[in-house]
């Protein structure tokens, strides 16, 4: 795994450096988990440059979860619109704010299990919780990392769900919280959806999807 978070990390520096993924962005800023919380409920179906200015532009106005528990909604989807479905997120963000709130007293828990108890926070959500807000070890697996691990041929998979399940079996836990920043970087720059850049990836020789293709 070493060598492949290597790689990639080489290839991207080796093309133009990459931009920061917006968790990153949060993270960096330290800007405290509720804010990482509500900017990964935001990022869904949404740009990065985007998910960063907005979450920017509603943690001015709301400082904290007790702020955004007693905003209205209106004046949330106005801040919020350049968001992808961001009528359901405003609805959503504010009732994530009140449980924080009233039930974790304005703190969001840094367990799993707890996470997805709340409305709109799913394993991949929760996952990004952990790694960004609190440094503890987890595989966030959204379409990139699922895309890049069947590629490389690291799982061999239908879902993100299983994605997660097999890498956590086979990605020594060191490797975890790297995982979802260098893949979804990769994925946005390198090893796109469509017409992925294999000419230059520094990981080619070790890529099931390469060998594959250039087999005859
Ligand atoms: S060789 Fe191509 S498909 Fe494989 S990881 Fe590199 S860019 Fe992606």
């Amino acid at each position: 795994m070493k060598k492949i978070l290597k790689g990639m990390l080489d290839t991207m520096n080796s093309v133009k450096t990459p931009r920061m993924t917006a968790l990153r962005e949060l993270h960096e800023a330290e800007t405290g988990s509720f804010s990482i919380l509500i900017g990964t409920i935001l990022s869904a179906r949404t740009k990065d440059e985007t998910t960063t200015k907005v979450v920017k532009v509603l943690f001015s106005k709301y400082k904290n979860a007790k702020e955004l528990a007693n905003a209205k909604t209106k004046d949330v989807e106005k801040i919020i619109k350049p968001i992808g479905f961001y009528r359901i997120k405003s609805k959503r963000i504010i009732e994530v704010a009140k449980i924080i709130n009233s039930k974790y007293k304005g703190k969001v828990p840094d367990n799993l299990e707890k996470l997805i108890e709340m409305p709109g926070v799913g394993r991949k959500t929760a996952n990004c919780v952990l790694v960004y807000a609190f440094d503890k070890p987890a595989i966030p697996v959204d379409i990139h990392v699922h895309r890049i691990s069947n590629r490389l041929g690291l799982v061999d998979t239908k879902t993100p769900e299983e994605t997660e399940q097999e890498l956590m079996k086979k990605i020594p836990k060191k490797y975890w919280i790297e995982i979802n920043d260098t893949f979804v970087m990769y994925g946005q720059n390198i090893c796109k959806p469509i017409s992925p850049m294999c000419n230059v990836c520094k990981i080619k020789r070790d890529c099931r999807y390469y060998k594959t293709k250039n087999a005859s």
